[in-house]
């Protein structure tokens, strides 16, 4: 029996499963091949809703799918990974146990560094997400980071009736975005002003505490709730620490999507280059399914003796949502913006989620909540 352990239940790992069951469902059957999941999370988190179900638009039950669910094949081990040994191909998880396995996927993704942020919440895990949808009382929000998920989750917060403050260290909000799109950018601007957030550009949060943020230039903002979406680190694994990688700990991927013999990296764990301009791509979930689903072909080529495929993807584009029919969408470079980037948008998200019966559920759920509650227009003050 050959063994292939996924670590982690994100994205990287849902795809390179199905990848994987697609093609080998015989041997699968026969018990020839067992597929195992180590996760320390027991759902899939579809981050990309994390803006819809803060705003109170899709229940949260929509946005994480049981593991055991959406990889029904598969093995799927509820802990944490705390070792990596290439020389035995052994992982060691949870009080101890050991598995071997004979190809390895790290998906393990990447935490937000919240240094110095100590009380700042990231949403990123499914427990804080339903944390904080299930804590109930309203009150002022900072968010630290104006990048598009920081500007997305600023909107998103206004919707729960919350005054919301953005920080952002730049001079002007989505830098990336800007570079390529700047009358997106423009645009992701108009929206944070038309829904009321205040948005503090040129300082940093130096301190967070149970009360509020306090910035570099002194001020204090009162704060209920403190959201970190200030860049990421990849998670360390103890073990793969000689491996080669970048300055912010990402696994440096081959053009197959190898890190070391049998073993493959994607996703917010690694650096993988664009094929065509060979810069890394960027970190989000469209790249670590694309990616996700060829390490999963190669996995199977390499159970059959056989060298892996390059990564070709070319990538399609970005897109963020301000509310029901206000988005901004780069689609192929074409700047998109209103309903039209906003359907487009919940469309791509439907087609990915990982659980059908939870994909058909969302148009309807949309659609009610967004009859049941209309935008409001928050005004907000900025402490200090
Ligand atoms: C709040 C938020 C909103 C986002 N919105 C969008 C969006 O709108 N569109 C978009 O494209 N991207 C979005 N992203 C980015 C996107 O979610 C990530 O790029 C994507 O999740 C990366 O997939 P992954 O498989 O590498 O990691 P993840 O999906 O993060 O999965 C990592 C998995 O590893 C597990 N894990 C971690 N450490 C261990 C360990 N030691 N042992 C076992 N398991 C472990 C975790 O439990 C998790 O299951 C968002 C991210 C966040 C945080």
């Amino acid at each position: 029996m050959r063994r292939v352990v996924l670590l982690g239940g994100g994205y990287v790992s849902l795809h390179a499963y199905g990848a994987i069951a697609r093609r080998l469902r015989g041997e699968l059957r026969r018990g020839e091949v067992e597929i195992v999941v180590i996760s320390a999370d027991t759902v899939h988190n579809f981050h990309g809703f994390t803006g819809e179900v803060v705003a109170g638009l899709l229940p949260i039950d929509l946005a994480q799918t049981p593991l055991a669910e959406a990889m029904p094949r598969a093995r799927v081990v509820h802990a944490r990974v705390t070792d990596v040994s290439l020389d035995d191909r052994r992982v060691t998880y949870g009080d101890g146990s050991v598995l071997t396995y004979d190809a390895l996927v790290v998906g393990t993704g990447a935490r937000e560094p919240v240094d110095g942020l100590g009380d700042a919440s990231t949403l990123r895990s499914p427990g804080d997400l339903r944390a904080l949808v299930g804590s109930g009382s309203e009150g002022p929000v900072v968010v630290i980071g104006g990048g598009l998920a920081g500007v997305e989750l600023a909107a998103a917060f206004v919707r729960r009736g919350a005054p919301v403050t953005l920080v952002h260290s730049g001079d002007r909000v989505v830098p990336a975005l800007r570079a390529g799109q700047p009358r997106l950018a423009d645009r992701c601007e108009r929206e944070l002003d038309r829904l009321g957030v205040v948005v503090r550009t040129g300082v940093r949060a130096v301190d967070v505490s149970a009360d509020g943020v306090l910035l570099s230039d002194g001020a204090r903002l009162d704060a209920r709730v403190v959201l970190a979406t200030t860049g990421q680190r990849a998670v360390p694994l103890p073990g793969l620490d000689d491996l080669p990688r970048d300055e912010v700990g990402r696994l440096i991927t081959a053009p197959d999507l190898q890190v070391s013999p049998d073993v493959w990296s994607a996703g917010d764990a690694a650096r993988v280059l664009h094929p065509r301009s060979g810069e890394p791509v960027t970190a989000n979930a469209l790249w670590a399914i694309k990616a996700g689903d060829q390490i999963g072909r190669n996995v199977v080529r390499a159970l059959r003796g056989r060298s892996g495929g390059r990564f070709r993807y070319l990538g399609l584009g970005q897109a963020a949502s301000f509310g029901v029919g206000h988005g901004i969408a780069d689609l192929y470079g074409l700047p998109i913006t209103g309903w039209a980037a906003w359907l487009m948008r919940i469309g791509f998200f439907v087609r990915f989620m990982p659980s059908r019966s939870r994909a058909v559920r969302v148009p309807g759920a949309l659609v009610s909540s967004a009859r049941l509650r209309a935008p409001q227009k928050v005004s907000a003050t900025v402490p200090g």
